[in-house]
């Protein structure tokens, strides 16, 4: 049996490669791949920013079919048993659970982490998932995906959703906490239907009608729009009146430096902040360090997450699933062989949550 699986040489190219699905290895399994999407980190491949001149290998968040099991596979990471056909999420690298960040359970921080490779001619080939086939490696976790999580939100559920999930529980966001989430795109929208849910008062920022009308949707209980409070200054004041003082903790995933130092003026004295949006190394900010002292903030820094909470957000999507709109999450859907389509006007920003199904075309 061949599969298919995409590469980009370089920006704004793509190739498709096809190779003989392996068998599964001793531990791990083979999915068919039914839902990938397309996120922030693929735009930046798409235009370039990552991979250098070796190219990358596009796509990390999907569902799947469970497709055949390597040798001892028996149940998923949770010990649900699993047999063919069974619908799966897993974790898009895997962690060493010996380095010195995963002995003290920060496996987010692992030193040792394994994601995708380097080029798809590499056997196993399947190793990232704008692909028709997906390997799930031995040490990679993997969840059973509960029946009432359509396909099209559980892919969501293994990058964004989760790690503002390991976000919000770094920063200990609980009942009658005050969050504002500066950015009401899928980070900023997952992480205020959680912050809900938990008893906290979500505050959003953002400067699009759209996404301002998500915000609400998804549990923000005040927008402030961008283009009404132009000034730093302004939106400061409008968060103090909102909240009747400082907020507690501000989660910055609009991905601009300038929302950092934002965040650093908004958060109150004692005040906790999440960064996860800023990813590009090249692009920074002035900002004063004293402000970090003299108002006492905690910074925390957020990328991926300990594989276990995957399994927190498919738990938290099946007791969500009605509760918010997840279902309009996703903007439109391509078949694999039109991904292109779907980078290039992702990138244009036409589209908000693209994603690709590649059982279909
Ligand atoms: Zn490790
Ligand atoms: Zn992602």
């Amino acid at each position: 049996m061949k599969g298919k699986i995409a590469f980009l040489p370089s920006a704004h190219k793509i190739e498709f490669h096809e190779y003989e699905v392996p068998p599964p290895p001793a531990g791990g399994i083979i999915a068919e791949v039914t839902q990938t999407n397309v996120c922030g980190s693929e735009v930046h491949m798409w235009r370039g920013e990552f991979g250098g001149r070796h190219g990358t290998m596009p796509g990390h968040e999907m569902s799947g079919r469970l497709l055949a099991l390597g040798d001892g596979v028996k149940q998923d990471w949770a010990g649900a048993p699993v047999k063919v056909g069974d619908r799966i999420a897993p974790v898009y690298y895997s962690v060493c659970n010996r380095c010195v960040n995963c002995v003290r359970g920060n496996q987010a921080a692992c030193l040792n982490k394994v994601i995708s490779g380097r080029h798809p001619d590499d056997p196993p080939h399947f190793v990232s998932t704008f692909a028709t086939h997906y390997v799930v490696r031995p040490n990679q976790h993997f969840y059973r995906v509960p029946d009432n999580v359509p396909d099209i939100i559980a892919a969501s559920a293994n990058c964004a959703m989760t790690q503002v999930y390991w976000g919000l529980d770094r920063a200990r966001v609980t009942y009658g906490d005050s969050l504002v989430v500066l950015g009401a795109g899928g980070l900023g929208l997952h992480a205020m239907a959680i912050a809900k849910a938990r008893g906290a008062r979500v505050i959003a920022i953002d400067g699009v009608d759209q996404r301002l009308e998500e915000a609400r949707k998804f549990g923000a209980d005040e927008t402030i729009d961008m283009r009404k409070h132009p000034e730093i200054d302004d939106r400061v004041k409008r968060v103090r009146d909102l909240c009747n003082g400082f907020p507690d903790v501000v989660l910055e995933v609009a991905g601009v430096p300038q929302a950092f130092a934002d965040a650093l003026r908004i958060v109150g004295a004692g005040g906790r902040v999440i960064e996860i949006g800023n990813i590009s190394p090249a692009l920074t900010v002035p900002v004063a360090p004293s402000t970090i002292t003299f108002k006492s903030i905690e910074m925390i820094g957020v990328v991926m997450y300990p594989p276990h909470y995957l399994k927190k957000s498919l738990d938290f999507l099946a007791a969500h699933i009605d509760r918010f709109p997840y279902r309009e999450m996703c903007d439109a859907t391509f078949p694999l062989t039109r991904a292109a389509e779907a980078l290039e006007r992702s990138d244009r920003r036409e589209l908000t949550r693209a994603a690709l199904l590649p059982q279909e075309g």
